[in-house]
């Protein structure tokens, strides 16, 4: 089947994410990650920025993140495949620290606003503090999670990275309760 007009144009941003030089994080990256999954997904996943797994890989959640988003999409007759999955920034920063706000800006008004509009998901859920500021212009994780933030015509559901878990065990819990709240806002989408 002949791709979409909005599936040729995610190719070719995903092109032009792997060769960009617009911020300084291209010279620390390995491969940069531009996103994987479904063309027209209903649900969109948001990360921060790629880790070293998915540095390596080109591939966004892959390692034990990926296990653990495998795990928690168990019984909701979704998986992996069936959303489009990215990070707010696509290539890693240097040791994994935070990208700064002009790297942030750089790489989604070039790539990240668009691949949200071609995609054109019903739900969203941000995984960490970078994705919900520069997004929803909240000031903290703390502030918006655990609720549905409608906005521009969409669901948005903001969460702990799962990571999270590997550094900060006290989190675990609260990243359990919001993959539970995708869990049920992925089950009303399918009613
Ligand atoms: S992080 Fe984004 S803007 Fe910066 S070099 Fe990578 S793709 Fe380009």
């Amino acid at each position: 089947m002949a791709k979409t007009k909005k599936a040729q144009r995610l190719d070719e941003l995903a092109a032009l994410i792997r060769r960009c030089t617009l911020c300084p994080l291209w010279e620390s990256r390995t491969r940069a990650v531009p996103g994987d999954g479904r063309y027209a997904a209903k649900v969109m996943i948001v990360g921060e920025a790629p880790g070293r797994e998915e540095d390596e890989s080109g591939k966004p959640f892959v390692g034990a993140t990926g296990r653990f988003l495998d795990h928690v999409l168990e019984g909701t007759g979704l998986d992996r495949a069936d959303f489009f999955i990215t990070n707010t920034v696509k290539c890693r920063p240097p040791k994994n620290r935070t990208p700064r706000k002009p790297e942030v800006d750089t790489c989604t008004s070039n790539y990240l606003f668009e691949q949200m509009e071609l995609v054109n998901p019903r739900l969203v859920m941000l995984l960490g503090a970078v994705a919900a500021k520069k997004i929803l212009g909240v000031k903290s994780i703390n502030e918006a999670r655990g609720r549905v933030i409608e906005r521009d015509g969409r669901k948005f559901l903001v969460g702990y990275h799962p990571a999270v878990r590997f550094y900060r065990e006290d989190l675990g819990e609260k990243v359990r309760e919001d993959f539970a709240l995708l869990k049920r806002e992925i089950r009303k989408l399918k009613k």
